[in-house]
């Protein structure tokens, strides 16, 4: 008997209601093959799944739990937060709490606006850049994701890469052709850009650690150069946070390279696994948004007060503990664990770090944009993934994610994590895993 069996037969009842059988592609196994696990349930750094095998979790919701699942005060704050009500559409104390919270973590935001993804904190804060610079072409960067707005399916990462799409149909062309997408990591490229559409580019938006191409280190002051060559153009940068933000520290990617961008995209941890997300930044900026200025920008269930009460209650919680040293110490020894094993095995693999977030690219040479990103190896990439499955170690079921650690990942369940990875490597050698 199959020991996803339940998963299967709930994929197959999925299947004829939901588009390929899931809310969310990635999600579908596609590039590696087999069966999605429906889970039941999480605690800590493991998922239950429903055929009641458990899992080490580097996908963390993709990359919200940072503090665990079912952390308990997080868990608390949302019950208390519910049994007032679960939505009111009206302005509450928690959404200023919240909102001055992020202002005092995050360097560059001045006032922020709470939205309910990070397709929608992009989207917006790209409405605000044309708007503010009345000018009308982005600048993103091959092999970033920025959630699924019109504007930025554009050579993006995640899903897109996952599946192989070109840019998506459905985006009018005369849209898709007012973004421009340029190769991460390589200013002149930008130089360039802004020398062809002088006066034309609203603004440049970056993940600026991607993670959506697999984890991808900027190099050499790169991002500096972004703000730099940006601003003498006119152009807003906006940093998408939505994954890096309070993941590389408390203040996001922008806190620990000393950078300040104009807005800030935030989403995942700002709402402590729960519906939440957000753009910021300069305070004339944001002025420009309804009802304050002319922008247009609304949400039925914006600032609900269960995700605020989550994602408060997480970023209290992150002030307190300061947890960035000791997840930093975490995830360097896990790499290397991973790093040694392969080694052993001689499985030829790199792994690209930023702090808590990372991917194993098995690839030869050094990974520094989706080009490199792409040359990795995918069906060794799905081998290892399903050797690592069979031992209860749940990734991100695609080449082009980044792995996350959690507080919630002890020294045991690290030391089981490289224990599966050594043999995992071992089967790729010996042909057993394919
Ligand atoms: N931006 C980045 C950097 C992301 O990683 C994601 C999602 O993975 C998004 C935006 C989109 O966020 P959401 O899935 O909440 O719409």
């Amino acid at each position: 008997m199959s020991d996803s069996q339940r998963s299967e037969q709930l994929l197959a009842r999925a299947r004829e209601v939901i588009p390929g059988g899931v809310n969310s592609p990635v999600r579908a196994f596609r590039a590696v093959g087999g069966t999605p696990r429906f889970i039941a349930s999480a605690r800590g750094c493991r998922l239950t799944d429903v055929d009641g095998r458990h899992y080490i979790d580097y996908v963390r919701s993709w990359g919200p739990m940072i503090l665990g699942h079912g952390r308990l005060e997080v868990v608390e704050a949302i019950r208390e937060a519910v049994e007032r009500g679960t939505s009111f559409g009206a302005p509450t104390e928690r959404e200023v709490r919240l909102a001055e919270k992020i202002r005092a973590m995050v360097p560059s935001i001045e006032k922020v606006r709470l939205v309910n993804s990070g397709t929608e904190a992009t989207m917006s804060a790209l409405r605000l850049a044309r708007a503010y610079t009345g000018r009308p072409m982005i600048v993103k960067f091959d092999g970033c994701y920025h959630g699924h707005g019109d504007s930025l399916l554009v050579r993006a990462g995640s899903g897109v890469a996952t599946l192989g799409l070109p840019d998506s149909p459905g985006v009018p062309a005369p849209l898709a052709e007012l973004t421009l997408s340029l190769p991460f990591n390589d200013p002149e490229a930008l130089t360039a850009a802004f020398e062809s559409y002088p006066d034309r580019v609203a603004a440049v938006i970056c993940e600026p650690v991607p993670g959506n191409m697999g984890v991808v280190v900027p190099r050499n002051g790169f991002l500096a150069r972004v703000i730099e060559l940006a601003e003498r153009a006119g152009a807003l940068v906006i940093f998408d946070e939505v994954m890096t933000g309070f993941r590389l520290a408390a203040g996001g990617a922008q806190e620990l390279f000393g950078l300040k961008p104009r807005l800030t995209c935030l989403g995942k941890i700002v709402g402590g696994g729960l519906p939440l997300a957000a753009f910021g930044g300069r305070g004339d900026i944001m002025d420009l948004v309804a009802p304050e200025g002319p922008v247009y920008q609304a949400g039925t269930l914006s600032g609900n007060p269960a995700a605020v009460a989550a994602g408060l209650r997480t970023l209290e919680l992150i002030e307190a503990d300061s947890p960035y040293a000791a997840l930093e110490k975490s995830t360097c020894e896990l790499c290397e664990g991973l790093a040694e094993a392969a080694r052993a095995a001689e499985v030829p693999i790199r792994i690209e770090r930023c702090g808590s977030m990372f991917t194993v690219f098995f690839a030869d040479a050094e990974v520094r944009d989706f080009a490199t990103a792409k040359t990795s190896d995918t069906r060794r990439f799905a081998a290892y993934f399903s050797a690592m499955l069979r031992r209860g170690i749940y990734l991100a079921p695609s080449q082009f994610e980044a792995c996350f650690v959690s507080t919630a990942h002890t020294d045991a369940a690290l030391r089981e994590t490289v224990d599966a990875a050594g043999r995992s490597f071992q089967d790729l050698r010996s042909g057993l895993a394919r």
